[in-house]
């Protein structure tokens, strides 16, 4: 397996043999360096018939990988993850090619497994046996769980705001945990110092060559499961960018195989909190300015000062297409319920962010509904599920001081149960198309505090809507038997159902006559089809209070 890989300076054009790590450019002084194989030799021997015998996994595409012998590599089954179609929140979106790669499915539940195989396995070949990093969190553990398997002792630097429950699984692989009372970037000041100072090993993070190699399979993954092809966009929440320069590089070399035929656009998240790449790319500058205190919540995406790693985005986004999208923390959280209801991914803030970035990228028209849409989905709920769901998430039932206990008394059950149901509004929803009614109930029910009841038709709408008096009707207007322009004149000519609020959902636009028809009758219109979510629950909860 013993390969030639050479190293190059982007920046000055410098090159030499790779024998092991180097820090900077000797000739200019720039701090990323990178890596480069010999591309040739593997088309000629038709490389993808080679890794369609292997077994699945990051390791097999170890010729593209930076380590010489195969016993050096350190391996727990990390890469290799699903990429899945997710159909729920693409209708939701209008997009129907929206893929999620489940980083979560890692070893360690986040894509930072293939950063810690790959780079723990580099400093086993160097024969290293004790190292430093700073992390905000899904980068020590990864490396604490691959130095444990590889005999390497590790020190771990935290900032401010690292969830406790990370902190201690790191600690749980034998770690030692050094807290810092500061932001990220001071942390890894830190610890390169404290590295520096003991002698030690300092893992430059996405500045070694290891972790952005280790990223280029994810774009192998991608363009072998979607049949040696490569998507319109990769959307992924950046902090230090490691990912997004990984996979693009992973894609340019794909290119150079002949295996496929462009390099994805680049879509990149961050939160609001901290945002220093966001802000730089839609201004258009090359360079971003740093954040000096990040005010987000969210540790995992708060690299304040992307120095180098920006500079190759931006050229990178500018070559290939590029969007830049900022959400809030609170956006982050309600998205992460919204995923996990919609299409039953649970993932970390972080990831939500991400998510909620893609969504106004869809809004603002720059991703088709026909582009073919990766997003990188990584990081585990466990450690935030509290915040996320406050503190009602539970109903509690009560039977302690209901007598006598042998047999439950039905009736004291029953009010128990019904004291817990928290105030709930009943929505009313009308329509037809069996699709967009399971849509509309996901959505709706995505958020707290309402229940949906769905009728099929003009007909079973007017029924249930004089049964149940629903705090809210949202009715489609084209449907069998009684339309929806029909229905709301019976509402509204009924004392029962007059006051009753109604959001018409419409697929086109309405005539003079049918508008008139609807003059004063109801509470707003939505256009059918790419409805977004934010949109129809913005308009629900604007007519209910
Ligand atoms: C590390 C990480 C990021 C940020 O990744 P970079 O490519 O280094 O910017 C985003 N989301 C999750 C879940 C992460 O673990
Ligand atoms: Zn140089």
């Amino acid at each position: 397996m013993i390969k030639q890989i050479w190293l190059d300076c982007k920046n000055c054009g410098w090159s030499t043999l790779y024998e092991e790590p180097i820090k900077n450019c000797p000739s200019c002084g720039d701090d990323i360096i990178y890596a480069r194989y010999d591309l040739d030799v593997l088309r000629a021997q038709n490389w993808q018939s080679l890794i369609q015998q292997r077994k699945p996994g990051l390791w097999r595409y170890h010729e593209l990988l930076p380590i010489k012998k195969s016993a050096n590599i350190v391996t727990m089954g990390e890469g290799g993850t699903p990429l899945i179609h997710a159909e729920n929140l693409g209708r939701m979106l209008g997009l129907k090619y929206l893929y999620i790669k489940d980083e979560r499915q890692g070893p360690t539940g986040s894509f930072k497994d293939r950063q810690a195989s790959v780079a723990i396995s580099v400093m086993k070949e160097l024969g290293i046996d004790e190292a430093v990093v700073a992390s905000t969190g899904n980068v020590a553990i990864a490396y604490s769980a691959y130095a444990a398997r590889a005999g390497i002792k590790l020190w771990a630097f935290f900032p401010d705001r690292v969830p406790n429950d990370k902190i201690r699984e790191v600690a749980l692989y034998g770690t030692e945990v050094v807290n810092v009372t500061g932001t990220y970037d001071q942390a890894k000041t830190i610890a390169a110092n404290f590295a520096k100072s003991q002698g030690i090993y300092y893992d430059r993070g996405i500045k070694s060559i290891a972790a952005m190699e280790s990223m280029k399979t994810i774009a192998f993954e991608i363009a072998e499961d979607l049949g040696w092809r490569a998507p319109d966009w990769f959307i992924q929440g950046v902090s230090g960018g490691m990912g997004p320069i990984g996979v693009i590089k992973g894609f340019e070399e794909l290119r150079t195989l002949g295996l496929v035929d462009r390099v994805p656009g680049l879509g990149i998240v961050q939160s609001e909190g901290c945002a220093p790449m966001i802000e730089a790319f839609n201004n258009d500058w090359a360079v971003a300015v740093p954040v000096e205190h990040p005010t987000t919540v969210i540790a995992t995406l708060s690299t304040g000062n992307p120095g180098r790693a920006y500079q190759l985005l931006y050229d990178m986004m500018k070559q290939y297409g590029g969007i830049a999208e900022s959400a809030s923390d609170e956006e982050a959280f309600d998205t992460t319920r919204i995923m996990a209801r919609m299409d039953g991914i649970s993932v970390e803030p972080a990831t939500a962010v991400a998510f909620a970035g893609l969504i106004k990228m869809v809004q603002r028209g720059k991703i088709k509904s026909d582009d073919i849409v990766v997003f990188n989905c990584s990081g585990h709920t466990f450690p935030v599920e509290k915040a996320i769901l406050g503190e009602e998430w539970a109903r509690q039932v009560d039977l302690s001081n209901i007598s006598p206990t042998p047999s439950v008394p039905t009736k004291g059950l029953l009010s128990a149960v019904s004291k817990v149901r928290s105030p709930i509004r009943q929505v009313l929803v009308v329509e037809d198309n069996e699709d967009s009614a399971r849509l509309l109930h996901r959505i709706l029910e995505s958020h707290q505090g309402y229940a949906v009841t769905i009728a099929h038709n003009g007909v079973e709408g007017l029924r249930l809507a004089r049964k149940m008096k629903p705090d809210l009707i949202v009715s489609d207007l084209m449907m069998p038997e009684m339309d929806g322009f029909q229905l709301i004149e019976a509402l509204k000519a009924d004392t029962e159902t007059h006051d009753i609020p109604i959001i018409v959902l419409t697929a086109k636009e309405l005539t003079p006559a049918e508008r008139q028809r609807l003059a004063g009758r109801i509470d707003s219109m939505l256009q059918k089809g790419s409805f977004l979510n934010d949109d129809l629950l913005q308009q629900i909860i604007d007519t209910l209070n």
